[in-house]
């Protein structure tokens, strides 16, 4: 379904095109210029109003005005209250500011450069926050809510002691947290479509690590090995995740590889890579079932979504849907 807005011209709803623009706007009287979106309405090019664009122009105004001013930006202080296990109001009381503070500004609101400076610091430093909770944890008034946050932020502490994690690790720590039943399987084609969409949509491949033909379809060896014991325990995932580490962009892409690919089983997927060419490309003449670690060439690829990308017109990630229903129509099922 194509979506839709109100058309002037035309006088009632109607679907349109999103297109990029130059655009101004004034706050706090100065004028900023960025990259703003128009919808054009495709019957009669009319511009559309819809509150969602506006929206979304209004947010890129504020973005820049925080990049330009240096304030922490909306996405870190969206994620304080996940990334040390606390509520919105506790944190305000915890910092000494009034109960609802915090959840302005959560909101969108634009916090002084005194208080974003308090709010980059603790989103920055774990060791601060831990501090500051240690000393003003009376302000809470739990000893819950007081042992749960400490909980968070000492696991996040000892992480930080550990060697960094790699990209492909993430990408697929966030898989597990959004997808309830992955299996190892099913693991390797996201991490697949996530590396080859990526490219499509942002020109640049998030994995380092090389894609192999395995008989099963394409894997990354190395995160199989590390991951291939995975068993799904609600138990064991955990309820909140970190994700202002990803840009919009890549979430925009990990997000619709999810929602249309992880909905097959891992057999589907694989039947579908079987017929995708980068997999094709690699395995040369090799019967289907036969053994092989052939490293599939990266360029090929990124050629190959790039051409879908172009084949399916697709302008946001969000239409991989379409691309994905064609191939499990295609490869998976049955005439009558
Ligand atoms: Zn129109």
């Amino acid at each position: 379904m194509e979506k839709q807005a109100y058309c002037k011209v035309c006088g009632c709803e109607q679907p349109y095109r999103l297109s990029s623009v130059p655009m101004a706007g004034r706050l706090k009287d100065e004028v900023y210029t960025y990259s703003g979106h128009e919808g054009r309405c495709r019957v009669c090019g009319g511009r559309v109003q819809a509150a969602e664009i506006d929206e979304a122009n209004l947010r890129c105004l504020y973005d820049l005005y925080r990049e330009k001013k240096g304030i922490i930006s909306l996405e870190q202080v969206r994620a304080l209250p996940g990334r040390y296990a606390i509520g919105k109001r506790p944190l305000s009381k915890l910092l000494g500011w009034g109960e609802l503070t915090f959840t302005r500004y959560y909101e969108g609101y634009m916090p002084s450069y005194q208080y974003s400076e308090m709010l980059k610091r603790l989103y920055e430093e774990p060791a601060y926050y831990k501090e500051v909770l240690e000393k003003n944890k009376a302000a809470l008034g739990s000893a819950r809510s007081y042992e749960k946050s400490l909980r968070a932020v000492e696991a996040l502490l000892s992480m930080a002691g550990k060697e960094c994690e790699t990209k492909i690790d993430r990408v697929a720590m966030y898989l597990f947290y959004r997808c309830e039943d992955i299996t190892p399987l099913m693991l390797q084609k996201a991490l697949y479509y996530i590396q080859g969409f990526s490219y499509a949509f942002l020109q640049e491949f998030p994995f380092r690590e090389e894609c192999e033909a395995w008989a099963q379809g394409p894997m990354f060896k190395e995160v199989y090995m590390r991951y291939k014991d995975y068993r799904y325990d609600p138990g064991a995932v955990k309820d909140d995740f970190d994700v202002s580490v990803f840009t919009a962009g890549e979430r925009a892409v990990f997000d619709s590889v999810i929602n249309y690919f992880c909905c097959y089983s891992g057999k589907v997927l694989e039947r579908i890579t079987q017929n995708e060419a980068p997999w094709l490309a690699a395995r040369g003449r090799l019967p289907l079932s036969a053994y092989s670690e052939e490293v599939m060439d990266r360029q090929t690829l990124g050629d190959y979504f790039q051409e879908v990308k172009v084949k399916y017109r697709m302008v946001n990630p969000g239409d991989i849907r379409a691309y994905a229903e064609d191939m499990f129509r295609q490869c998976c099922v049955v005439p009558l």
